[in-house]
């Protein structure tokens, strides 16, 4: 099972169950997705606020944000709710691609 973690400290954010998938294969083929969306996690600040950034709660690194409406992936796919997080900002280990599984 792989962990993702933030890239500036190293502190644990989540892991590859908590990914969501979201675009039917196709960013497989074109590439074109720059972030990893998630299940809303527990320790993100996001009750009552309907969007925001996504803090590491070690060091503060804004690792990415969620939006529970919903936020367009790089892909151009919707994702609702929303919770982003940048693969340039997050580190992975234990898994071979950064890449989600889907659903
Ligand atoms: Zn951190
Ligand atoms: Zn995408």
């Amino acid at each position: 099972m792989g962990l993702y973690y933030c890239k500036r400290c190293g502190e644990v954010l989540f892991s590859a169950k908590d990914l969501v998938g979201h675009s039917n294969g196709r960013d497989q083929q074109s590439g074109t997705c720059t972030s990893l969306f998630t299940e809303p996690l527990d320790w993100v600040d996001a009750v009552g606020r309907n969007q925001g950034r996504i803090y590491c709660q070690r060091c503060t690194f804004c690792v990415g944000r969620f939006c529970w409406s919903g936020m367009p992936c790089s892909c151009g796919e919707w994702v609702r709710p929303a919770f982003q997080f940048h693969s340039a900002r997050i580190e992975v280990r234990g898994v071979v691609k950064l890449v989600p599984k889907q659903h």
